[in-house]
């Protein structure tokens, strides 16, 4: 074990035969695009979440450009969102011509801090995009409250989040519309890209799913709004309806992995993740915090050859490409003081019992050095 990050190959080898079966279904079915499997999916999908609708897509940044799309923002509207979250969260919004405002997040969740929302909304404001990140959602209420009061539209960043319950309710479930990453590291992962918008809303539903289409009906060749192809692959979206059906149990072993590691560093100077009230955690990523964190992920690679991903280290307002947004180096201080601290623990289904135990080891032996 040279390396902690995430293989395939382990799932691989347990799931082949369900996978090329999955394969050979589309590649016999006489229809390589749009066909049976993605519509399958896409009902399998929203009938999971209880919605009316899910349109397939080609990965999880187009599931949130056709989602800003499909609600109607654009060029001039601001979307409030945050800074520590995947870049993409941010890129999808400046595609769309629209410009993202952060507030600042929680110290203890490392979630959108929703005290600071109020205060982000100016006239411009159409959209509030909380990020469900590491796999825990954002306190919804008090977000839905403000977009009712301010005429506000929500959509959820689910890329990390499949599975996941806020107060019973399933992430995706609680806005206009969410977005979903099925990259294959992500809970929910297909065997390449993938991503799919869900929504209660018959008429999002429609602009969807010509969106992805290149702005076509599919039977009238006749294009009113310029759209994309953005559609999602038909042999991803078989073995993402065979993945499905095991979404639960994949979760219910990243639990297990979580519970593990929380009871190893109880009383320890390491930070352990904290589930916000009323929310079951899938534990997308297992992100801990530690003050001298880069002497521990240089010790932990140097002494016992482990390498250890940090999500994120560049909050996106500090990255160059986003440096016109404005955004002082002090801007969002709790945000950037997370980043210099955190780091991500080995974190999927097929992870063995012993490879945490010598994570676990390894951790306990750099830290007694310090
Ligand atoms: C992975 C991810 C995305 C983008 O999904 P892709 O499928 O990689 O395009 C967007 N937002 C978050 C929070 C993510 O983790």
């Amino acid at each position: 074990m040279t390396q902690h990050v995430w293989g395939y190959l382990p799932e691989y080898d347990e799931e082949r035969a369900d996978i090329l079966d999955a394969v050979d279904t589309v590649f016999s079915s006489g229809q390589l695009v749009l066909g049976k499997s993605v519509s399958a999916f896409e009902r399998e999908f929203a009938d999971y979440h209880g919605l009316g609708h899910c349109v397939g897509v080609d990965n999880g940044t187009n599931a949130i450009v056709l989602g800003l799309r499909a609600l109607g923002i654009g060029p001039g509207d601001e979307v409030i969102t945050v800074s520590n979250t995947a870049a993409p969260t941010v890129i999808a919004i400046d595609l769309v011509g629209a410009v993202p405002v952060f507030v600042d997040i929680d110290p203890d969740t490392y979630l959108m801090d929703v005290d600071q929302v109020a205060g982000a909304i100016t006239e411009r404001t159409r959209c509030l995009l909380p990020v469900h990140l590491y796999g825990q959602c954002v306190d919804m209420a008090p977000l839905r409250a403000l977009a009712e009061e301010h005429g506000l539209l929500v959509l959820e960043d689910c890329a990390q989040a499949h599975g996941a319950r806020h107060h019973g309710a399933l992430a995706g479930t609680m806005g206009n519309a969410a977005a979903f990453s099925f990259y294959p590291t992500k809970v929910l992962g297909a065997y390449g890209d993938g991503g799919a918008t869900v929504t209660d809303d018959p008429e999002v539903d429609a602009r969807l799913r010509r969106l992805r289409f290149y702005g076509m009906e599919d039977r009238y060749y006749v294009v009113e709004t310029p759209g994309h192809n953005s559609r999602l692959d038909e042999v991803q979206a078989e073995i993402l309806r065979r993945k499905l059906t095991r979404l639960d149990a994949y979760t219910a072993r990243r639990k297990a992995i979580a519970d593990r590691y929380e009871e190893a560093f109880k009383g320890t100077d390491l930070i352990t993740p904290k589930t916000a009230p009323g929310n079951e955690h899938v534990y997308y990523v297992y992100v801990v915090r530690h003050p001298l964190r880069d002497k521990v992920i240089e010790e932990l690679k140097a002494r016992h050859d482990i390498a250890l991903n940090i999500s994120y280290p560049w909050p996106v307002h500090t990255q160059s490409g986003f440096a016109h947004l404005g955004y002082g180096p002090d801007a969002l201080p709790v945000t950037t003081r997370v980043a210099d601290e955190i780091f991500s623990l080995p974190m999927y289904p097929s992870l063995s019992d012993e490879e945490q135990e010598r994570v676990i080891d390894a951790l306990f032996d750099v830290m007694g050095r310090l």
